[in-house]
């Protein structure tokens, strides 16, 4: 017997069929004997349509919000009438669908009239999607014979007022949480948990930003001392690279947490930092499993997963960056240049997403967002005025035709031989590596090139770096782990 947080993302709730399979994988736990608690998100898309009728509304266009009402209806009501039976059921699903989307309506109006969206608006706007689909799932595995119960979060997690993005206080919900989520699933009633939402201490809707379903559902599976917390997908789990640029991209078995928050961090659609965090914290592992797809083993990921030492698990790519140098032979020895350099790229909101200096000190590089290259250079010029016109500083410039790709793999720390193994695949193939960057934590190795060599740089990297490596398969849950101890790398 297992205790298992299950988040369903958009698309596994996302069409009659999709919230079949979800019903039918969650039964399927139950009747193994685990404890499950169920945090679904919106069905797919349909947090987008709610934000662009509030907005749509709010700058004048009366109709696009009564539309996007309309279809949602029609959405959600095909959905309970195509999926449940019983006529009771039907008509409590149906009148919560009308009843939110009554309010939808209501608060766009209110908006269009107004010509103005609070972020206290959209955050009452948005949490609809979620709303509506827990009573929906409840009902469905009601119906298949499983006791169930729909939970608004708004009840459980407390936060904040930064109502888009809001932060919890982990005590409090954690009390409410375990208080109102324990006995339920102790008595094996599966609670059904909005995604994405909560509530400021006076009872004030927020949300936790976009896509922080996996947040609600990394929270309960941490308050309530789940064996496991397993985020249902569309894709069979975390990939060695984005399948679209690499063809032969494949599911990592295993990973830990930390490679998957540099995954995050350069630019892979994976997990983020402050996601997995009440995982990290408890020592709790995340799998990432397809519903449609359920078989698959997926991606498990701990605080330690083990690592063939010289392997490295995903090649990653950054677009959209540019590089700043700031050069001159008068920087020597001369302390300051770096920190108000950064403090000029600061004051601009630009995030630093590499640095790499020469040891000759003549001249600092590093990454910021392409949408901030201008700013940046210019904040720098501003700041440096009086060395620009000593000439100690020559320029600055931003050179926005380049991209990051990074390699992440645990089994990179020190093991001497994995970058030369990189740069081989990229000398091989011509692709000249313009900077390079390592962190200290040696799990992953940065590099800016070209950004028309970007491609063939992840795809050689992962063909001659990645696949080289020796991935194990998961443990399935529930047995003991019977990888060797000097195998396994502690990763945190
Ligand atoms: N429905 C929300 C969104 O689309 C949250 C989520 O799906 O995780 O951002
Ligand atoms: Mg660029």
């Amino acid at each position: 017997m297992a205790r298992i947080t299950m988040k369903f993302g958009g698309t596994s709730v996302g069409s009659t069929d999709a919230l079949q399979r979800a019903t039918e994988i969650v039964r399927q736990h139950v009747l193994d004997g685990h404890q499950i608690a169920v945090v679904t998100s919106a069905m797919g898309g349909v947090t987008n349509l709610l934000i662009e009728g509030a907005q749509t509304a709010s700058s004048g266009d009366g109709e696009r919000y009564k539309v996007i009402t309309d279809h949602l209806r029609e959405k959600h009501q095909q959905a309970a009438d195509s999926l449940l039976h019983d006529p009771d059921a039907r008509a409590a699903v149906s009148e919560n669908v009308h009843r939110l989307l009554d309010q939808y309506e209501a608060f766009c109006a209110g908006m269009y009239v107004l010509r103005e969206a609070s972020d206290k608006a959209i955050a009452a706007v948005s949490s609809l999607g979620e709303r509506i689909c827990a009573p929906l799932l409840a009902a469905l595995l009601q119906q298949s014979g499983v006791a169930s119960q729909a939970i608004d979060a708004c009840t459980l997690i407390v936060t904040d007022e930064e109502y888009l993005n809001a932060g919890v206080s982990w005590a409090e919900s954690e009390a409410k949480a375990r208080h109102d989520l324990l006995p339920l699933i102790e008595s094996r009633v599966v609670p059904v948990i909005t995604g994405f939402i909560g509530s400021t201490r006076q009872g004030v809707v927020t949300t936790l930003g976009r896509s922080g379903s996996d947040y609600t559902a990394t929270l309960i599976g941490a308050f309530l001392e789940c064996d496991e917390v397993w985020i249902w997908t569309d894709v069979d789990g975390v990939m060695t690279a984005d399948p679209r640029m690499v063809p032969d991209a494949r599911v990592i078995p295993v990973i830990s947490y930390a490679e998957v928050g540099e995954m995050a961090y350069y630019g892979a659609k994976v997990l983020h930092a402050k996601t997995v965090q009440p995982l990290v914290e408890r020592n709790i592992p995340l799998r990432v499993k397809n519903s449609f797809n359920p078989s698959h083993p997926g991606t498990l990921i701990t605080n330690e997963a083990s690592t063939t030492p010289g392997t490295v698990k995903a090649v990653t790519a950054i677009r959209d960056v540019s590089l700043i140098t700031v050069a001159g032979r008068g920087m020597i020895g001369v302390p300051g240049i770096a920190a108000r350099t950064f403090m000029a790229v600061a004051k601009q909101q630009a995030n630093v997403l590499m640095i790499t200096q020469s040891s000759s000190e003549q001249s600092i590089c590093f990454v910021v967002p392409e949408a901030k290259s201008r700013a940046v250079v210019a904040a720098i010029q501003a700041e440096l005025a009086y060395e620009f016109g000593r000439q100690d500083i020559d320029s600055a410039w931003a050179d926005n035709d380049v991209e990051i790709i990074t390699v992440v793999g645990a089994g990179m720390r020190r093991q001497p031989g994995v970058a030369a193994r990189v740069f081989g695949a990229l000398g091989e193939h011509g692709v000249n590596i313009i900077a390079i960057a390592q962190g200290t934590s040696d799990y992953c190795l940065s590099m800016v090139v070209r950004a028309s060599d970007t491609e063939t740089a992840v795809r050689q990297i992962h063909k001659l770096v990645v696949l080289n490596g020796r991935n194990q398969a998961p443990q399935p849950l529930d047995q003991p782990d019977s990888q060797p101890a000097e195998e396994r790398e502690p990763t945190q």
